[in-house]
């Protein structure tokens, strides 16, 4: 009777459950998994180092609504991948770790590279698992898919020693469940939706967050028909951005520090009040603000700030049902109101305040001036990713996003050195769209060595490196002592371009403004990779701001 392998096991399983990217580092003993994912269809990316591979399987998840898989040896490489299964489940994107074990019949005797895996992904995972035999891999492959994209998305993992990637089985002992269909949608009860309608018509300054668990939720066009018929203005998060058009005219992202602290009713939709919003409290936002708060996770309702009308489910079919109650009332938010006027006058007054920086022309370059060129140069269909402190709070505000899942940045875990991994990803599931990473040197050194990995896949990748020869900023003059250096310095003018031309593709080094719109012309042109290295003022910095980083 002809067997089947627990390697090809795993692979089919995979294959069947959706997922069609792994990435990953190989060696023992997971080698036969990346070689039967292969055979299955899987598209397998060789990485440089385990984390990266985890940062991309969850960034492909989050992009094609099925987890990305990571595979890693035992031990370290595990403990690696724990970086990615932390910001997967932080950032509610599905992802599903495969860790290598050492032999189950080793197992307390010091084997090589073992290590207690199930209980140190534990704690970053929605589901974790070893796989005791052979013929459950099938059975375990499905609960770990499913669990990882029903409901809040997140990480799950798998723990498959040698023995059982290696060892065989009778495939009539190993039924294939049938792939897990995708997220059932809940819809909120009718008398919450009412409810919801009623308190924003009572607003007086109402206000609408979008998180980017309307981008996983593919609610783009229920948003946009709802945003539209009630002409309400609306803020974008960091990667909710793009679900609408950021330059859509009721967006207050020019405005968004006044909008969120004077806002009366604020309609939370797919996103926390965490760090990000300020955990929704005073002084950045009205003491007295009432939320209504759309979710998917029950548990998430009035964390921080009591909600007032809680709408639990999946965000396109709810924001659909309110568009469904819409049709019966007459009401939208009124032209011409001082809410209105205020927005547009922040906003006015926003844009004047940095105008100045846009338009220094001096070498070095700062921030604002880089940004300008390089947003007139992104196509709008690019991915664009976002990496390092200033590099992308402001490139978060000076590059719009048109359409939804574009943008990838640090997220919920203000996590550096996610870039390369969520480049390689974007690249590999959209390989005709552009995709533009904008970097700070400090962020790109995360894993500066993945630059071998879109070199050897010739992934048409566009890093852009504002480098200003630090993490945050820069340092105006070295110590002679290099021990005396601030710990934030790293070599100023650093020719990153060269690592890139290292390895096969374009490399640019920019040291004023006016160079930087044909370099970038040309690494565009390029078919392949390329790396437009920019040379950054020192003190290049971001306009003041009314509340410091990180204020609450
Ligand atoms: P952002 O960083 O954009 O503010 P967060 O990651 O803080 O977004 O929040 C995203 C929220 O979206 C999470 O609370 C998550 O539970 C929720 N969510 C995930 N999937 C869905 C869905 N299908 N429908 C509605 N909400 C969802
Ligand atoms: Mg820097």
């Amino acid at each position: 009777m002809s067997k089947i392998d627990g390697a090809t096991l795993m692979a089919q399983s995979l294959k069947e459950q959706g997922v069609e990217y792994m990435f990953g580092v190989v060696g023992f003993p997971v080698q036969p998994i990346a070689a039967a994912a292969q055979t299955a269809g899987i598209k397998y990316i060789g990485m440089r180092n385990e984390q990266t591979a985890s940062y991309a399987a969850q960034a492909a998840g989050y992009l094609t609504g099925r987890p990305g898989a990571c595979l890693t040896v035992s031990g370290p490489g595990v403990v690696h991948m724990l970086a990615g299964l932390a910001n997967a489940q932080q950032n509610c994107w599905p992802m599903i770790g495969i860790g290598g074990a050492s032999p189950t019949y080793q197992n307390g005797m010091g084997a090589f590279q073992e290590e207690r895996q199930v209980q140190i992904a534990s704690p970053f995972c929605k589901f974790a698992h070893a796989i005791e035999h052979v013929h459950r891999i099938p059975f375990y492959v499905e609960l770990a898919v499913r669990q990882s994209i029903y409901g809040r998305p997140g990480a799950s993992y798998l723990d498959i020693a040698d023995d059982i990637i290696r060892g065989e089985c009778d495939p009539a002992t190993a039924p294939m469940p049938p792939r897990s269909a995708e997220p059932p949608r809940m819809q909120a009860m009718p008398e919450d939706v009412e409810r919801a309608l009623a308190a924003l018509q009572s607003a007086e300054k109402p206000l609408v967050i979008v998180g980017k668990g309307m981008a996983w939720s593919r609610a783009e066009d229920e948003v946009r028909a709802f945003i539209e018929r009630t002409k309400l203005p609306f803020l974008a998060s960091p990667m909710g951005k793009g679900v609408l058009d950021d330059n859509h005219p009721l967006s207050v992202g020019a405005a968004r520090s006044l909008a969120l602290k004077e806002a009366d009713v604020i309609f939370v939709m797919g996103a926390r009040l965490n760090w990000i919003m300020h955990y929704g409290q005073s002084p950045r936002f009205n003491k007295k603000v009432r939320i209504i708060q759309l979710d998917i996770s029950p548990e998430a309702i009035g964390n921080n700030v009591p909600t007032e009308v809680a709408l639990v489910g999946d965000g396109k079919a709810i924001v659909g049902q309110i568009n469904q109650a819409l049709t019966s009332r007459q009401w939208f938010y009124p032209d011409g109101t001082a809410w209105r006027k205020a927005i547009a006058e922040a906003a006015e007054k926003n844009a004047r305040q940095i105008q100045p920086q846009i338009d220094d022309n001096s070498a070095p370059t700062n921030y604002y001036r880089a940004l300008k060129d390089i947003r007139a140069w992104a196509p709008e269909h690019a991915v664009i990713v976002g990496e390092g402190a200033n590099t992308m709070d402001i490139g978060r505000t000076q590059l719009p996003n048109a359409k939804p899942r574009l943008r990838l940045d640090a997220g919920t875990y203000g996590t550096m050195g996610i870039g390369m991994g969520f480049v390689i990803a974007a690249a590999v599931v959209h390989p005709d769209r552009p995709v533009i990473s904008v970097t700070g040197d400090s962020a790109l050194g995360f894993s500066g060595m993945e630059i071998e990995t879109v070199c050897r896949y010739n992934l048409g990748a566009k890093i852009v490196v504002l480098n200003n020869g630090g993490i945050g900023s820069g340092v105006d003059q070295y110590p002679a002592d290099p021990f005396d250096n601030p710990p934030r310095a790293l070599i100023y003018g650093a020719r990153y371009d060269k690592m890139m031309e290292a390895f096969g593709g374009k490399g640019f080094y920019v040291e004023d403004p006016k160079d930087l719109r044909a370099a970038l012309d040309a690494a565009m042109a390029h078919k392949g990779p390329a790396l437009v290295n920019v040379k950054l003022h020192p003190n290049a910095g971001r306009k003041q701001q009314e509340f410091g980083w990180l204020t609450t």
